[in-house]
């Protein structure tokens, strides 16, 4: 009969699942350059986003800070998949100290609690707060979120593609202007102002597409 498993094989399952949320205990990785901001992505309030113990993808409760991924991957951006090791090994965040695969209950008791959000990260005279709180009230995922949903009506209201058009074209233009201003690279956008909305919302019936740099919502027929 199989030993069960005590401690860690080293497999790099976890981090090839994607790096940790930070807490107020990793703050000073931050501070202390650690871990930059550019290694970081914003996971905003209301963003679906993948819960590891419920097994589905939800709209997030709160904002969060994880360890962002290697291009389309979520595989962590510490991880060395060549020495199967992690490049932050004594210092990584507190989840990942936490986790044991074999036993979840220790970061399952630390989950959604003293989650680090922007703010607690950007300077207090930082000018980007206010573009970030312009981004928020004009692109909330709670409305997106509505608009959404609305497309699995059996007539959906036409408003609801034209509002949903409206937020996702003013997401994408507060951010070109931000890069053009602060010259702002791809990671330093993910960080200030999270994943853009037309590749994080999506439903069944909805095509996107872009003439030039302006971006196109459809409907499809349903299948
Ligand atoms: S920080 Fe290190 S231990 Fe944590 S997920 Fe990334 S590679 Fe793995």
């Amino acid at each position: 009969m199989m030993k069960p498993q005590r401690q860690c094989q080293r497999c790099g399952t976890c981090c090839r699942k994607g790096g940790p949320i930070l807490h107020g205990e990793d703050l000073a990785l931050v501070r202390r350059g650690i871990v930059s901001l550019p290694c970081l992505v914003t996971i905003r309030k209301g963003e679906p986003a993948f819960n590891p113990f419920r097994e589905k993808v939800e709209p997030a409760a709160h904002e969060m800070i994880k360890i962002a991924g290697k291009g389309a991957s979520w595989e962590c951006l510490f991880y060395d998949s060549a020495l199967f090791s992690c490049l932050i090994h004594a210092e990584r965040p507190m989840e990942c100290r936490l986790l044991q695969c074999w036993d979840t209950s220790a970061i399952k008791e630390v989950s959604g609690r003293d989650c680090l959000c922007r703010f607690d990260l950007i300077d207090s005279r930082d000018p980007i707060r206010e573009q970030i709180l312009s981004h928020e009230e004009k692109c909330p995922y709670g409305k997106a979120m509505l608009r959404l949903q609305s497309l699995s009506a059996p007539a959906p209201p036409a408003a609801a593609l034209q509002d949903l058009t409206a937020i996702m074209r003013a997401d994408l233009l507060l951010r070109a202007a931000m890069v053009e201003k602060l010259r702002l690279n791809l990671q330093q956008e993910l960080f200030y102002f999270g994943r853009p909305l037309f590749q994080t919302l999506h439903h069944p019936r909805l095509r996107v597409t872009f003439s030039g740099e302006t971006l196109h919502l459809a409907l499809v027929p349903p299948a």
